[in-house]
């Protein structure tokens, strides 16, 4: 556990030389203890992938902040919708329109990321960047939903204009929507992803190390 708050602390040191960055540490298929002792070390806001996953987690350390960064499928919104302060994979009006409708009244609209596919080659989540602006307009009139910016996972090894081009088109919008958030960076792209101006970078090994095999997807 003592390596879990060292590496945070390496992390945050690479981010430290860009200003307004935020830190979410990738607890999927990590248990609560691992996740709490990141949270002893300062660290306040968590990804995970699985609905049903996170939400074990978030009955045992429910004043996180969490933020869902796997698919989304359309039956899994009302959990989503219920529990989650961020939902990075927002890629259809249909999906964006459930979480609205079942974002419960008594909480702050849920804060969400239009995923873009930018390296056609790599995750086949996301929408086509062509079709953000036309998503970003509806999802901007639904009334429960904070439209925060955007998200992308570029192919693992895809080169810097894969960044530049997420940037370009984060660039374009965000005035128009007033967006605060460009998600992108993992382990493995961290540092080429912050000279390209990621706003949020998302971490699980390089904090948790290795993660045990995968679940299946919930
Ligand atoms: C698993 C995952 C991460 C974290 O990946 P690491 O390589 O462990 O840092 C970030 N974003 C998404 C969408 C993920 O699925």
């Amino acid at each position: 556990m003592a390596a879990i708050a060292e590496n945070l602390q390496l992390v945050r040191a690479r981010i430290a030389r860009f200003p307004r960055v935020k830190l979410l540490a990738v607890s999927k298929s990590q248990d609560v203890e691992r996740v709490r002792a990141a949270h002893d070390a300062g660290q306040n806001a968590f990804g995970e992938n699985y609905v049903q996953e996170a939400v074990q987690k978030m009955q045992l350390l429910p004043k996180l902040e969490w933020h869902l960064i796997g698919p989304l499928q359309s039956n899994k919104t009302r959990i989503a919708a219920e529990r989650f302060d961020w939902v990075h994979t927002v890629a259809s009006e249909k999906v964006a329109r459930r979480l609205s409708e079942q974002r419960p009244a008594e909480l702050a609209p849920l804060n969400v990321l239009i995923q873009v596919n930018v390296s056609a080659e790599g995750t086949k989540s996301g929408l086509a960047p062509a079709q953000v602006e036309a998503l970003a307009q509806a999802v901007s009139a639904m009334p429960r939903l904070r439209l925060r910016g955007l998200m992308a996972i570029p192919a693992p090894g895809a080169d810097r204009s894969a960044y530049r081009q997420m940037k370009q088109i984060y660039d374009s919008l965000q005035s128009r929507f007033a967006f605060d958030t460009l998600s992108m960076g993992m382990s493995d792209d961290l540092d080429l992803a912050l000279e390209e101006g990621a706003t949020m970078v998302r971490v699980g090994t390089a904090i948790f190390g290795a993660r045990k095999k995968q679940k299946d997807a919930a």
